[in-house]
């Protein structure tokens, strides 16, 4: 691999798996917290976004082989390919696990046998987890098996099928299962669908891999395994399939509170205390509530209580929001300054 190419994937992997959150505490509005990276939307909705791995975009499966490992024996034309007789299911070359994924699919139009062998195919996440795919459009079958099931655990919370024939999009959000070094299943794999736009799966944790007629049980494996997708010997088509990889879930504790680095005298608390002209009408409000001081923000109307908590005897950070408070003394006149939240103001007492 030359240089630049190397660099541009070392990049590219930093930039999917950096988090735009980190695990330290927050205040407010800290505008020292990350940034969350730019990514630019696909054109229209279910477009692919800049960061997506996209897995077939209508025209070749190079990013697939079949489960034997030899060259994918789907048929392409028109923009999709189509299970194709015998040829048996087709997988990703590479392998993923927390992802973000997109699936446009469609079951024959002209409607051939019921229940589960009418438009059987599937999404089966990690080789292992079946978002179900099946022809659900007046079609009876178990509701832990049709279309936009997690196959044999949860049945979607509402049939959002179109009809035979139409193009149908699957969206899902995957969380891979994690496992500790001894195997042991430490937390399971949850998954998120919409089918056409709507919620079916509402972040469901899954129960085991996707099983038939009996219940999966945890199995410790890789961290990324090759997206499958099923042939169930009926001919689905599918279209416009593209992933994003995810970074791990990484939330702060929660939110922080400044902590006081000094106490300052009551007497010198009660210097700031009153009313303070900020411009206009606007008028900032400091008052001692037990022994803290409260600034009420001039012209908001829910007259929020910010408490103040001691940098220094002049300077306050609030207590909740990231940005200061300071007070001064300037010719003979007391003065306040605000620094918060993209506020910088001053004012001064009359
Ligand atoms: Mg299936």
């Amino acid at each position: 691999m030359n240089r630049p190419l190397l660099l541009a994937t070392v990049l590219c992997t930093l930039a999917t798996s950096l988090p735009a959150q980190d695990s330290r505490r927050w205040r407010a509005h800290d505008t020292e917290r990350p940034k969350p990276r730019v990514v630019t939307p696909g054109a229209t909705v279910g477009q692919p976004p800049s960061d997506a791995i996209v897995l077939f975009n209508g025209t070749s499966l190079d990013a697939w082989t079949g489960d034997d490992g030899k060259p994918a024996r789907w048929t392409v034309r028109d923009g999709y390919m189509e299970t194709a007789p015998g040829a048996g299911p087709v997988m990703t070359k590479r392998g993923f696990g927390d992802v973000q994924l997109h699936v446009e699919w469609a079951t024959p139009t002209r409607v051939q046998g019921n229940g589960q062998g009418r438009g059987n195919s599937g999404v089966i996440i990690m080789g292992r987890y079946e978002v179900q795919v099946l022809d659900s459009y007046g079609n009876q079958t178990y509701a832990d098996g049709q279309a936009a099931s997690l196959y044999g655990q949860y049945p979607p919370l509402v049939n959002a099928s179109r009809g035979p024939g139409e193009w149908q999009a699957y969206d899902i959000i995957f969380r891979r299962p994690r496992f500790a070094k001894n195997g042991k299943m430490t937390t399971p794999a949850r998954v998120t669908v919409l089918h056409n736009g709507v919620l079916v799966q509402d972040a469901e944790t899954l129960w085991g891999p996707t099983q038939w007629l009996q219940h999966g049980t945890w199995a410790a494996h890789a961290d990324s395994l090759p997206l499958v997708l099923q042939d169930h010997d009926n001919p689905v088509r599918y279209r416009n399939i593209w992933l994003r990889p995810l970074g791990d879930i990484v939330r702060p504790a929660s939110l922080a509170s400044a902590e006081p680095a000094m106490q300052v005298p009551a007497s010198v608390l009660r210097g700031y205390v009153g009313k303070y002209s900020t411009g206009g009408n606007e008028v900032a409000t400091v008052h001692l509530k037990g022994n803290r001081l409260v600034l009420l923000m001039p012209g908001d109307p829910r007259d929020r209580e910010l408490g103040l908590v001691p940098i220094t005897r002049e300077r306050f950070n609030l207590m909740n929001t990231f940005g200061t408070v300071t007070f001064s003394k300037e010719g003979g006149k007391q003065k306040i300054r605000l620094q918060f939240a993209e506020i910088d103001r001053t004012g001064e007492r009359p």
